[in-house]
């Protein structure tokens, strides 16, 4: 249960004084629905109102506070839709203050004539006339009352006037409580930081530029509370699916070693370390619960495959669960003649079976006749029941979340779980989205593999693009042309990728070229993928829906248009689909120029390496965090207060911290303890605190 002292903290923000339903759905928006949310989410920007010039000097469109005298209300005339004036003066000239849709009689309480004033807000020069419209503030020289001299400014949503979030979260600042401390005093104080409830004082509260740097030391302690809490959480996690105990199994044996005999080629170093890694944890008592980073054709695939064989030597089954179907029939294609010769049956199950086939591949599965069963997520279903299941691998890993990871090891009789990923990922934010797991890295490609040759180009020498792709097609050259899919407009992106596929059938000829989307039915996709990896058709246009794993060795160009609008990782694995083979491939990214400094060095990027993880470091240096990860890519924690690339170093510490308290106080149960689960309800890590209880 969540500790009553946070009770305000997570009441609705409707129960704030003027937020009404209509504005919590765009406060909700903008912040999040609970009163912590606005107290969590730091202020954009600042507003000055220091700046105090006579009316004469102020410059035009700045933000000002003017002294004034307030010489005569000039109401519209009634009938015309006219705004309503105030004129005023200082010793040096004129300003007008202009109301659209105004109250009179609350305008002549504001500011009576003959009254002095402080107004503040934009100032104008409109038809030779000084003007501010709608001032920000008017007040009482005297006593100025709420108007702040420097002004905390939110990320806004459309309809929501900064007025209304500032004192929304005025006012939830007013609620929340001071907290029993969870930090460490001596590491407090050695950074100087101030308690939790002056931090998000301050926080609110910036009186000068820096004040709003993720470096502030306000902003660096909130910042270390949210990493605490991710690191925290983590590690119970981990705890917690360590304790429910696995099974040993034994790696070594005949299966394993007459597929190392059946294998064409001897695995890379790094292919043995991560097997080593893994063939520890299965012989170990703890559950495995390892991710196996690895750049695209790094040869991930093989190392899972011998994973499992593990696991059927043993007598139990395993499960390879990949993202989509064409990946889940491509494993198939790769491993079922290594199983087929090894003797061990190896099953697709997919959302497409007919029921008869399904009833009878559950059958086996059931009496455990089946061995290696491969699928996307319809893997777990309610009715797919294991006689055994001792392994489970998750291809692609980067597209489930830690929910969903802690769902799928619930399920069950507990199997070693190994996930592997593609998308080479920072070691900053592989902690804070992969703390509850062991890693290993294969970080060497097999033998034989030729650079791509990678090029940037604009828009405007697409003929020649498309010449040069001709002339590679009539040479019997496959290639790969991308077309980005952007979610809010599936269907414009569709019309380019059509229109696109239009133009090359007309300059490659109509039976060499395919078009693959996501709107397109499962069996219309393969069969066009089909016809590429026979070597049917020279080019496949497509939305990024190749984007994971699938695999065609003989494809040498990637063409990917928009190159501007991906993520790094994803162009990284969008050509990772080329240059497999032995021959020399290369890689076009089309832009639409100009294109911003950013984006210009990060294109720089992918010509001058091929190395993943350099590219995901570069990444997070050029982009910071939040843009890295991209909405969309769930998985990953989407911080509030700590920005990876630039709190790395917090993290550690954060992370050290977290063990050491989990060593010392492994139940929370301590006063600190006490304060720290208070921590984890504060940033919603409940789903953390339940496995700490029921342990
Ligand atoms: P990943 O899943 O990491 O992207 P794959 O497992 O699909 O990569 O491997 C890519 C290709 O490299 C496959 O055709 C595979 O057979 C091949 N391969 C894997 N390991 C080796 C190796 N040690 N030597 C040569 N080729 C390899
Ligand atoms: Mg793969």
């Amino acid at each position: 249960m969540r500790p009553e002292i946070l009770n305000s903290m997570f009441a609705d923000i409707t129960t704030l004084n003027g937020v009404g339903p209509k504005i919590a759905a765009l406060i909700s928006r903008a912040a999040g629905p609970r009163i912590v949310d606005l107290v969590l989410t730091p202020p954009a920007g600042l507003i000055d109102r220091s700046f105090r010039p006579a009316i004469a000097e102020a410059p035009s469109g700045r933000i000002v506070t003017l002294k004034v005298q307030i010489d005569k209300h000039d109401p519209a005339p009634k009938g015309r839709r006219l705004p309503y004036k105030i004129i005023c003066s200082d010793e040096t000239g004129f300003v007008t203050l202009v109301f659209f849709h105004a109250r009179a009689d609350y305008l002549k309480k504001q500011a009576p004539e003959g009254s002095q004033r402080l107004v503040s807000g934009k100032i104008e020069d409109f038809n030779g006339q000084r003007q501010m419209a709608h001032p920000d503030y008017i007040a009482d020289p005297e006593n100025p009352g709420d108007m702040p001299v420097f002004e905390p400014v939110y990320p806004l949503t459309a309809g929501l006037s900064s007025n209304v979030l500032r004192k929304a979260v005025a006012q939830s600042l007013d609620r929340a409580p001071v907290l029993a401390e969870w930090q460490d005093e001596s590491w407090l104080s050695a950074r100087k930081w101030r308690g939790w409830k002056t931090s998000v004082e301050l926080l609110h509260a910036p009186g000068q530029q820096e004040d709003l740097s993720p470096l502030a030391p306000a902003r660096q302690r909130l910042a270390y509370d949210e990493l605490l809490a991710n690191q925290l959480a983590l590690l119970l996690i981990r705890k917690a699916r360590k304790k429910s105990r696995g099974r040993a199994i034994k790696g070594d044996g005949e299966l394993l070693a007459r597929m190392k005999k059946a294998l064409p080629f001897a695995l890379t170093h790094a292919q043995k370390q991560a097997l080593n890694d893994i063939f520890a944890d299965l012989r170990s008592n703890e559950r495995m619960v390892r991710l196996l980073q690895g750049d695209v054709g790094s040869g991930k695939t093989i190392v899972a495959f011998f994973a499992m064989l593990s696991a059927v030597q043993s007598g139990a089954q395993a499960a390879l669960m990949a993202p989509t179907e064409i990946l889940a029939r491509q494993h198939m294609e790769t491993l079922g003649p290594f199983a087929q010769a090894l003797g061990v049956q190896l099953e697709i199950l997919t959302g497409r079976d007919k029921s008869g086939v399904r009833a009878k591949k559950l059958e086996q599965l059931r009496s455990g006749q089946i061995k290696i069963l491969i699928g996307t997520h319809a893997l777990f279903q309610d009715d797919v029941l294991f006689q055994d299941l001792a392994l489970v691998v998750i291809d692609e890993q980067h597209r489930f979340g830690v929910r969903q990871r802690i769902a799928l090891t619930q399920k069950g009789p507990k199997p070693d779980l190994l996930v592997m990923t593609a998308t080479p990922i920072p070691r900053t934010l592989s902690l804070t989205a992969y703390g509850d797991m062991d890693h290993s890295r294969i970080m060497e490609k097999p033998p034989g593999r030729k650079p791509v040759d990678t090029r940037t180009l604009p828009i405007t020498r697409l003929n020649d693009v498309i010449e040069g792709l001709r002339r590679a097609a009539d040479k019997g050259e496959q290639a790969y042309w991308v077309c980005p899919l952007v979610e809010e407009s599936s269907l414009l992106d569709l019309t380019a990728a059509e229109e696109r596929f239009e133009t090359l059938k007309t300059a490659i000829g109509a039976e060499k070229v395919g078009l693959v989307h996501g709107r397109m039915s499962g069996p219309e996709k393969d069969s066009v993928m089909e016809r590429f990896y026979r070597g049917d058709l020279a080019v496949l246009i497509a939305t990024t829906v190749i984007e994971v794993g699938v695999n065609a060795p003989n494809a040498t160009i990637m063409i990917i248009e928009h190159a501007e609008r991906f993520g790094l990782a994803q162009l990284h694995q969008l050509r990772g689909r080329v240059g497999r083979g032995d021959k020399s491939s290369s890689c076009i990214l089309l832009y639409k120029p100009p294109l911003g400094e950013t984006a210009k060095a990060r294109l720089k990027v992918l010509r001058d390496t091929e190395d993943g993880f350099v590219i995901a470091e570069e990444d997070l240096r050029l982009r910071g965090a939040g843009d890295v990860l991209g909405a969309a890519q769930s998985g990953f924690p989407q911080f509030r207060l700590a920005d990876i690339s630039v709190h790395a170093e917090l993290l550690a510490t954060a992370r050290d911290d977290a063990k050491l308290i989990l060593e010392r106080d492994a139940g929370l149960e301590t006063e600190r303890g006490a304060a720290l689960r208070c921590l984890l309800y504060l940033f919603s890590r409940d789903d953390a605190v339940k496995l700490l209880s029921a342990g």
